[in-house]
C-alpha cells in the first residue's frame, strides 16, 4: 500500500494553490456579496486544464480522480461554494455527458464546455422527489424528430449561468418504475425556458434556480444514453460526483480547523492562549484525527475509481464519513471564534453553513446509508467486509 502522492499530481497542486492565491483569495469578498461567480474565472480554470475532463479527438477523457479530489479539496479550503460551482460543472454536467453522451453530443459540446465557454449543470431534484429520483414528473412527449418537455426543476446548483443542462424527465409513463425516466441534453437559451434564482444563505456565491421548462423541444440527438435508462444513469453520474463531493466536503472542514488551529495560537482569554488549555488542544486532536480518517476513505474511494474497481460503496463511505466529520468540524471551529463567528462577512462564518448544504448534495446521510447497506448485503461473502458467513 502506498499512500504518497504521485509526483506529477504533487507538481499541479503546488500550481493550484498559486492559482487559487491569484485568482480566487481576492476576488472573494466581491463574489461573495454580489453572490455571482464571474464567468471569466471558470473559463480560467478551463484554460489552466483544471477541470478533471478534457476532450481527445472529440471525446470526452477522464482524469485521474485523485488528482479531481486533491484539488477539489484545495479550492473547498478557500470556498466551499466556488468549489460547488465548479463541481456542478465538471462531476454533474460534464460527467453524464462524458458517461452517456452520444458520440455527436460530446463533439458537439464537449470542447465549449471543457473550457467552460459554456458552464453545465444536472437538473434532476423536484418538489416532490429528491431522494425519491424515480418519482420524478417533469414529462418528456416523443414527437416528430424530437421530445417536448414540460415540469420543475427545483434546486440547480448552476442552473442561472449554465448554458446546458442534462434533465431527467418521464418518457415512458406507463412503463416500470425503473424503466420510465430518460435523461436529455437541454440548451436552456431555448425557448419555453424560465430560470428563477434562489436566495440562499449557504455555499455562497454559488448559483442555485429553479428551472421551469414549457413546451421545450429537444431534438432526437439531445437523447442521452438508452431511452427508459434514465434513473439508473443519473444514479451513476451520483456516485461518480459523490467522490469529489466528499473532497469538496473535507475541505470545508480543513478550511475550519485550520483558521480555528490560527485562531487558537493567537486569542488570549484568562491571559492564555486557547491552545494552552488541554482541553481545546484535545479537541484539536481528536479532530485532526477525524479529518485524516475520513481522508484515507476518501483516497480509497479515489483508487477503487482509477483502478476500474466497483467504487459504489467506497463513494457511499467516502461522502458520510467526510459530512458526519464536516458538520462537528466547522461547529466547533465556528465556537473557537466566539461570538465573531455569527458575523457574516466573518471567514469562519460560511463553513457550518457550507457542511449543512454538504449533507444534502448527492443525497443525504440517510441515502448514504442506504446504499453502504445495499452494498453490503450484495457482497456476503467478501472477506474485507464485515458481515456474517
Ligand atoms: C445547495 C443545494 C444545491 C443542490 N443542487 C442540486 C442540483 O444541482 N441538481 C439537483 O438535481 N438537485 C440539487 N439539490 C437537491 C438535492 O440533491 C436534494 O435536496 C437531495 O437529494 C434531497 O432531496 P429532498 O430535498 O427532496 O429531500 P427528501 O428526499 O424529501 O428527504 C427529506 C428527509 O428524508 C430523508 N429520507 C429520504 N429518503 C429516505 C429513506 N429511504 N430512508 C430514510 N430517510 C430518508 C432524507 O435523508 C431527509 O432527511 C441541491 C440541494 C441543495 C440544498
Amino acid at each position: 500500500m502506498n499512500f504518497s502522492i504521485p509526483t506529477e499530481i504533487s507538481k499541479d497542486l503546488h500550481r493550484f494553490r498559486a492559482f487559487i492565491n491569484s485568482n480566487v483569495t481576492r476576488q472573494l469578498p466581491a463574489w461573495y456579496q454580489s453572490r455571482e461567480i464571474p464567468h471569466g474565472f471558470f473559463r480560467s480554470l478551463g484554460e489552466g486544464g483544471w477541470f478533471g475532463l478534457k476532450t481527445e479527438k472529440g471525446r470526452l477523457v477522464r482524469g485521474s480522480a485523485l488528482r479531481e479530489a486533491l484539488l477539489a479539496e484545495e479550492l473547498a479550503k478557500v470556498s466551499p461554494g466556488v468549489a460547488v460551482a465548479v463541481l456542478a460543472h465538471v462531476d454533474l454536467g460534464l460527467m453524464a455527458l462524458f458517461l452517456f453522451g452520444p458520440e455527436q453530443l460530446q463533439q458537439q459540446y464537449g470542447d465549449s464546455a471543457v473550457s467552460a465557454q459554456t458552464l453545465m449543470c444536472l437538473g434532476n431534484t423536484e418538489n416532490l422527489a429528491g431522494s425519491d429520483v424515480a418519482g420524478i414528473s417533469m414529462t418528456a412527449e416523443k414527437v416528430d424528430g424530437g421530445w417536448i418537455l414540460n415540469g420543475t426543476k427545483a434546486y440547480v446548483t448552476n442552473g442561472g449561468i449554465a448554458g446546458l443542462a442534462v434533465i431527467t424527465a418521464v418518457s415512458d409513463s406507463q412503463a416500470k418504475r425503473n424503466r420510465r425516466l430518460s435523461m436529455f441534453m437541454v440548451n436552456l437559451n431555448t425557448a419555453g425556458v424560465r430560470r428563477t434564482k434562489l436566495n440562499k444563505p449557504v455555499w455562497v456565491p454559488s448559483d442555485l434556480s429553479r428551472l421551469q421548462l414549457e413546451d421545450v423541444f429537444v431534438p432526437d440527438d439531445h437523447l442521452m444514453g438508452t431511452r427508459g435508462r434514465g434513473l439508473q444513469q443519473v444514479l451513476e453520474v451520483f456516485t461518480y460526483s459523490r467522490v469529489p463531493v466528499a473532497a469538496l466536503t473535507l475541505g470545508t472542514a480543513v478550511g475550519a480547523f485550520e483558521l480555528a488551529f490560527g485562531h487558537m495560537h493567537k486569542r488570549k482569554i484568562f491571559g492564555h492562549r486557547i491552545l494552552d488549555f488541554q482541553a481545546k488542544a484535545f479537541e484539536l486532536s481528536k479532530f485532526y484525527a477525524k479529518i485524516e480518517s475520513a481522508r484515507l476513505m476518501l483516497w480509497q474511494a479515489c483508487w477503487q475509481m482509477d483502478a476500474g474497481e466497483d467504487f459504489r460503496q467506497a463513494s457511499s463511505l467516502a461522502k458520510y464519513l467526510a459530512v458526519e466529520v464536516t458538520r462537528e468540524v466547522s461547529v466547533w471551529a465556528a465556537d473557537i471564534f466566539g461570538a465573531a463567528s455569527v458575523i457574516e462577512n466573518h471567514p469562519i462564518h460560511k463553513y457550518p453553513m457550507d457542511a449543512w448544504a454538504a449533507s444534502l448534495g448527492e443525497g443525504t446521510q440517510d441515502i448514504q446509508k442506504l446504499i453502504i447497506f445495499r452494498e453490503l448485503m450484495k457482497h456476503p461473502h467478501s472477506g474485507r467486509r464485515m458481515v456474517p458467513e
